[in-house]
């Protein structure tokens, strides 16, 4: 889309400036030229040399009198003295004098060069500078020549626009906003039931799933103007500058209207407020502004509000109340059917092979954003260019999967001999145990090279497809499987290492949310222990409960984890002459497949 931009003024500011040097030096520099070839006499020396009547010609001026001698091409400056006789005196030497002629000099020009050309200059000057400013701001709010502009982007309608076929997968939420694109277009059908569009529509979901390029694609399909502004550019060092970028976006967009009006990461200005003294008082003024202008405009009056957030539950209640943001459209991370999708529409970008197999990709890059997916495609189309390809193949997004999730391979070893075999068996030691759980292969792939992202080895997981519900029994499994590789070490080694400091954490993690939010404990039953606060950044959760309860949560935890470590000694020590081999296996090749694996773990057996 294009962004209306103002036409240049080049010419303008450079001719200004052009003329104030100009005129100053015609000031400064051209008198003093003169002066420097001028001499100065005393009047006794010129009254002597008209008696004499050595002089040619003489000019007699307002404060002074210049004269040449009839001998010579120098000019003789005196001051002016009250002489009566003076002209007499000049005439009978014969010499030729003349006096200035008095013009009254034009009063209008005078004013021109001392006040207005002076205040045009330096119009143009400040002109300049804002616009240098504001170009190195990007386009941002500058404090001093922009105050309390709103300086939203306006994307007006472009055949290039983006369209819902571009946003891959997401069919609920492109769903959803087809309503609004239906009504954008012929609202008078929805006015004559009587029906009102939601004035505002809060896309929320995890960061990279395609909420903006939905909310670009709503104005796309309905082909009317966008204004795209960031939560954060509301909120500025002056209380109350946020407020009136609002009144003056809300001004715009009426005008524009039909129009869609897109607020990114809202949580920036819409947070709860907390109704404490000395709060964020310009984030709150702004907040009032919004609350204001959104019940300022009448219903069905063709702006509609987007705005996109990933952490709903901060908002304040009366940005969410009806009537203002009244619908929430999920955004969620694509599943393996939009994880496909999202590849091919991001494929068709770039020069690929005819035999690529999507499914199996996106199915390799289990629980990838949208973003992450569109830069596995790039990492793999740098890749081909890099190798000196014309195109990019299987191999090279399998991977840049790799590359995007774990980062680069090192290329030189830094494992020495004995830590590569610990990786082997600690990796191997989780696999075993997930295998011998579910009694299916638990990885796709295992790779033992270390990668700049600082892991060690990399397991790439295979995907569970959709799962909604999860039992106690699989997610006991799960902590057993995190507390594998530990398990395979101990065994092996009888020693342990910091290697599976990751997986303890997420082994707690796991245990602590089964004992205090999925009612998973005998002793505290359907209690919730803990609220989650950021349901799409981490899933942190905070404690509400008594000191006490939290001790006895403390052992709970330590108990359950402890069981599940147990169970995990038991199942390698059963299966350590598999544990043995696939680690050999993995410590010389470096990498196995899922498939490889399992005809080793199964060998010998049924
Ligand atoms: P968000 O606003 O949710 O953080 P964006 O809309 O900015 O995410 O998405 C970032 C980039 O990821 C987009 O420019 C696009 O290239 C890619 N992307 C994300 N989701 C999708 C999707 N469903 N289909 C196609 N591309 C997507």
């Amino acid at each position: 889309m294009h962004e209306v931009k103002q036409p240049k003024k080049h010419f303008f500011y450079y001719g200004g400036i052009v003329l104030l040097l100009l005129v100053l030096f015609n000031f400064l520099a051209i008198p003093q030229m003169r002066e420097s070839q001028i001499k100065d006499v005393e009047y006794s020396t010129f009254m002597r040399a008209t008696e004499n009547q050595r002089i040619d010609k003489v000019d007699i001026q307002d404060n002074q009198i210049l004269y040449t001698l009839k001998k010579g091409d120098d000019i003789y400056r005196t001051g002016k003295i009250e002489d009566p006789e003076l002209v007499n005196r000049l005439y009978s030497s014969g010499a030729d004098f003349t006096g200035e002629i008095q013009t009254e000099a034009s009063p209008l020009l005078g004013i021109l060069l001392t006040w207005v050309l002076p205040i045009i200059i330096f119009i143009f000057i400040g002109k300049y500078m804002n616009k240098k400013i504001m170009e190195k701001s990007g386009g941002a709010n500058s404090m001093m020549f922009g105050m309390g502009k709103s300086n939203a982007k306006i994307y007006v309608k472009s055949s290039e626009g983006i369209k819902f076929s571009d946003v891959a997968g997401e069919d609920e939420a492109k769903e959803n906003l087809a309503e609004i694109v239906e009504y954008l277009h012929n609202p008078g059908k929805y006015r004559e039931v009587g029906a009102s569009m939601p004035k505002g529509i809060l896309l929320v979901g995890p960061p990279g799933t395609g909420k903006t390029m939905l909310a670009k694609a709503v104005a796309g399909e309905s082909d009317v103007a966008f204004f795209s502004m960031s939560g954060s550019e509301f909120v500025e060092m002056f209380v109350g500058m946020g407020a009136s970028k609002v009144r003056d976006l809300f001004k715009q967009a009426k005008e524009k209207a039909p129009c869609i009006v897109f607020i990114d990461e809202i949580d920036a200005i819409g947070k709860k407020r907390d109704g404490q003294i000395g709060g964020n008082d310009e984030r709150e003024q702004t907040l009032n502004q919004l609350l204001t202008e959104m019940d300022g405009f009448e219903d069905n009056s063709g702006v509609i509000i987007l705005a996109a957030t990933n952490r709903p539950e901060s908002l304040d209640p009366a940005l969410t109340r009806p009537g203002r943001f009244d619908r929430r459209v999920p955004v969620e991370l694509p599943d393996l059917k939009g994880r496909e999708e999202i590849l091919k529409v991001h494929a068709k970008k770039v020069k690929i092979s005819k035999k690529i197999n999507f499914r199996h990709i996106a199915s390799m890059a289990a629980g990838a954003s949208g973003a992450e997916l569109t830069n596995i495609v790039n990492e793999a189309a740098l890749r081909a260019v890099r190798d000196g390809r014309h195109f990019v193949t299987q191999n090279d997004l399998e991977e840049s999967i790799e590359v995007v999730i774990a980062g680069y391979q090192k290329k030189n070893a830094i494992l020495t001999d004995a830590e590569k075999r610990i990786v082997a068996y600690h990796e191997i030691g989780h696999a075993i145990v997930a295998a011998r759980q579910s009694n299916s292969a638990p990885v796709q792939k295992i790779t033992i090279v270390p990668r700049t992202s600082g892991a060690l080895g990399y397991t790439m997981q295979v995907d569970e497809g959709n799962h909604y519900l999860m039992s106690r029994e699989e997610l006991e499994n799960k902590i057993a499987t995190f507390t594998g590789g530990r398990a395979a070490e101990e065994i092996k080694f009888g020693s342990v290492t910091t290697g599976a400091a990751n997986d303890i954490e997420q082994a707690t993690k796991l245990a602590r949310a089964m004992i205090t939010r999925y009612g998973m404990n005998d002793d505290f039953d359907m209690v919730a222990m803990e609220t989650v606060t950021n349901q799409y950044l981490g899933g942190d959760a905070s404690l509400s409960c008594s000191a006490e309860t939290q001790t006895q949560i403390d052992k709970s935890v330590v108990e359950l984890v402890k069981r599940q470590h147990e169970k995990a000694l038991k199942i390698l020590k059963e299966n350590e002459e598999k544990l043995d081999r696939l680690a050999e296996f993995l410590y010389e090749k470096e990498t196995i497949t899922g498939k490889e694996f399992m005809e080793i773990l199964l060998e010998g057996e049924e």
